[in-house]
């Protein structure tokens, strides 16, 4: 997993296992996720599909400019389709929430989550005995969502706020209502509670998305890990706007324990 952007300017997430490669959500322009894949150092013309989590701009804004560039199916809900926000792509597959879908080596698990779109879904991935969750853009977690996004190797959870920053923030309070509601973004509260429910045995990596940047703190986040399990800061990687984060896996390298050579 890698991610080419997170928050509320745009999202892109890339997976990739065995020969397949798919991205979660695009909401930057062809021309900006071009320039973000290859400070990667990754080919956009290796993408199997596109998997749209929901309508709302920066998930969906570039989906179809770039599924007609590399002429590659985009997988939707029906809701999320009838938004009339993601049209004109090459080939579309739309489904019901919560439904499996297969996709190469991945088998694909959509999700449907509390969020003020049409039919909003999220992902699970599985390949052979690994799992990979992309989890962001939710109000509230329903126990749906927990099964669903238990026993993860690799999880993208959304840290969207701090309930007191948000509180004390610049945003109109319709839209603090908005985004702190059972329909809105998950707080650092919430989404630290939904992490202590989980059984994170198999967690390699954490990477903390979807981060406002007017609303939140890494302070405030970290505190949330740091009470809830120290050791989970070691497993944290950030996806920033700006950024995103580079590749993380499942397997974990053996630190190296050898003794150090001085170059000859
Ligand atoms: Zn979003
Ligand atoms: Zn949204």
């Amino acid at each position: 997993m890698a991610s080419l952007g997170s928050g509320s300017r745009g999202n892109a997430t890339l997976l990739q296992a065995d020969e397949s490669c798919v991205l979660v959500d695009c909401g930057f322009s062809l021309r900006e996720i071009q320039r973000r894949a290859a400070q990667r150092d990754f080919d956009l013309s290796d993408l199997d599909a596109i998997l749209v989590t929901h309508e709302h701009s920066d998930h969906s804004s570039g989906v179809a400019a770039l599924a007609r560039h590399c002429d590659i199916p985009v997988y939707l809900t029906h809701g999320t389709l009838a938004s009339g926000r993601v049209s004109n792509c090459p080939q579309v597959r739309t489904f019901n929430g919560d439904t499996q879908l297969h996709i190469g080596a991945f088998k694909v698990q959509a999700v449907t989550v509390p969020h003020d779109a049409r039919e909003p879904v999220q992902y699970c991935f599985e390949y052979a005995d690994q799992r990979a969750g992309v989890l962001t853009d939710l109000g509230s977690v329903t126990s749906h969502v927990r099964n669903a996004f238990d026993d993860c190797d690799l999880l993208l959870l959304e840290f969207n706020h701090d309930r007191r920053l948000l509180a004390d923030g610049p945003y109109p309070i319709s839209l603090k209502r908005r985004v702190g509601g059972d329909w809105g973004h998950l707080s650092n509260t919430q989404a630290a509670e939904f992490l202590a429910q989980l059984n994170l045995s198999r967690l390699k990596h954490l990477a903390i998305a979807h981060i406002s940047e007017k609303n939140n703190s890494r302070e405030s986040v970290e505190t949330q890990l740091r009470e809830l399990d120290p050791a989970l800061l070691d497993k944290t990687v950030w996806a920033t706007q700006a950024d995103g984060f580079d590749w993380i896996e499942p397997s974990v390298r053996k630190p190296f324990e050898g003794r150090h050579l001085e170059p000859i």
